[in-house]
């Protein structure tokens, strides 16, 4: 078969990845996988890998010019980071007016590629796109999202999961919000973290 990322064939039995069961057969080649970084978790996050030039790429091609397709590249990853955990799984989503621009949900589909169930429980209110508005929405510190009436999430563990993180403003709002509803525990999981020195 051809490597999703850079066309080559390769043979897709061939284990070149010792360290993780693969579930799902391999959809890109021995070379791009390794040029893709480990990133070192810390106590508050989890990420899968680091922010090079190689995820850099692959994020432009899934996110921006919006091949689903990609999102089965880290299904393996994935799948063996998320499958044990026992928290329910809340993907953080998009709004609703940026998810028809993009036109799928990237965190939705990755976990969707990997067989991760989730629960869409959190809506998003506002656009971040829209002008200046939002910014002043955002300096009086109302939350951009919300937990869907029918959730209740007291007493319960819960891991967010986003696809990259930067600043950690989105992921830590969402991580407040579960709490201030009275959940146990909130953690939080994400495909590529930036070094924070980037
Ligand atoms: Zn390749």
């Amino acid at each position: 078969m051809n490597c999703l990322l850079c066309d080559q064939s390769f043979r897709a039995e061939v284990s070149w990845q010792a360290l993780i069961v693969q579930t799902f057969p391999a959809v890109i080649c021995a070379r791009c996988r390794q040029s893709f970084e480990r990133a070192q978790s810390t106590e508050e996050v989890t990420a899968l890998f680091t922010y090079n030039n190689a995820m850099k790429a692959y994020i432009q091609r899934y996110k921006f010019m919006k091949d689903v397709a990609l999102a089965h590249v880290f299904r393996n990853e994935l799948y063996a980071a998320l499958h044990k955990r026992r928290e329910k799984i809340v993907p953080v989503p998009l709004h609703h007016e940026r998810l028809l621009e993009r036109t799928f949900s990237q965190v939705h589909e990755l976990l969707r590629a990997a067989k991760i169930p989730y629960i869409d429980m959190l809506r998003k209110e506002i656009n971040d796109r829209q002008s200046q508005k939002t910014l002043q929405e955002r300096k009086s510190g109302q939350n951009r999202f919300s937990l869907c009436e029918q959730f209740d999430v007291k007493d319960e563990e819960l891991l967010i999961v986003d696809d990259i993180y930067t600043t950690g403003t989105t992921v830590n709002d969402i991580k407040q919000l579960l709490l201030s509803n009275g959940a146990k525990k909130v953690s939080i999981f994400v495909l590529v973290k930036v070094k924070s020195d980037e």
